[in-house]
């Protein structure tokens, strides 16, 4: 158990809570600390819209780039300061690290600009958000590690048991054992990464009606140390 000794600090990202971050340990949501990213999602919806209308109005190419590269950078400080406060937020706890999921999305600005199907968060808002916060960790030198993404926005923190989410914003555990019944779903992801991240902390997850045995997903934790890559 070498690192039973440190604080992990699980890191939950999504569009309406860009940032959700909570110890393993901590006894309730108020603890836990949370940045809205419902402006930023606007902010990208009015980028969209701009450059659907500097198309349409056939702009070349330097005057799109130029605007976009203005609003995008305006953006990159909106995120990066949401990561520092995490960050601020770490470094208050004994011997802190920053645990994510191990997901590995390059953001496409362009994508999310200019395809008719595209997604802001899967495109450009959560691989640059996941980015930037563990650039801004380095640079507060605080320690980040990664632990497998699967099951972690369905799993409960407590037992480890898949439960589900009756409206999206709320995770309810479904193990009639289990002192959990619902709560905010991103708190719970968050509490289930900083869980993973101690050796040994597999996901309790038994399909159902499965008939077999022995072979439960197996998510143990492992950290990483990666190098980070700024975003275009
Ligand atoms: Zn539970």
């Amino acid at each position: 158990m070498h690192n039973a000794d440190r604080t992990a600090i699980g890191v939950d990202l999504g569009e309406y809570n860009l940032y959700t971050a909570s110890p393993v340990k901590m006894p309730d949501s108020s603890g836990a600390h949370t940045i809205c990213g419902e402006e930023i999602c606007a902010r990208l919806d009015e980028l969209r819209d701009r450059v659907t209308a500097l198309l349409y109005e056939g702009a070349d190419r330097e005057t799109i780039v130029a605007s976009v590269t203005r609003r995008r950078d305006g953006l990159l400080e909106e995120i990066d300061a949401a990561a520092r406060e995490i960050c601020e937020y770490a470094n208050a706890y004994d011997r802190p690290v920053l645990v994510t999921e191990d997901s590995h999305y390059q953001p496409d600005l362009w994508t999310w600009l200019t395809a008719p199907n595209a997604h802001r968060g899967t495109a450009w808002l959560l691989p640059t958000a996941h980015l930037r916060l563990r650039a801004v960790a380095d640079e507060c030198g605080l320690e980040v590690a990664t632990v497998p993404e699967a099951y972690s926005s369905q799993e409960c923190h407590a037992c480890g048991v898949i439960g589900d989410r009756p409206d999206g914003e709320t995770f309810r555990c479904t193990n009639p054992h289990c002192h959990v019944e619902t709560l905010c779903a991103d708190y719970n992801a968050a509490k289930v990464l900083a869980r993973r991240y101690y050796p040994g902390r597999r996901c309790a997850y038994r399909p159902p009606h499965s008939v077999s045995r022995g072979e439960p997903p197996t998510l143990v934790a492992e950290r990483r140390s990666q190098r980070l890559q700024r975003p275009p």
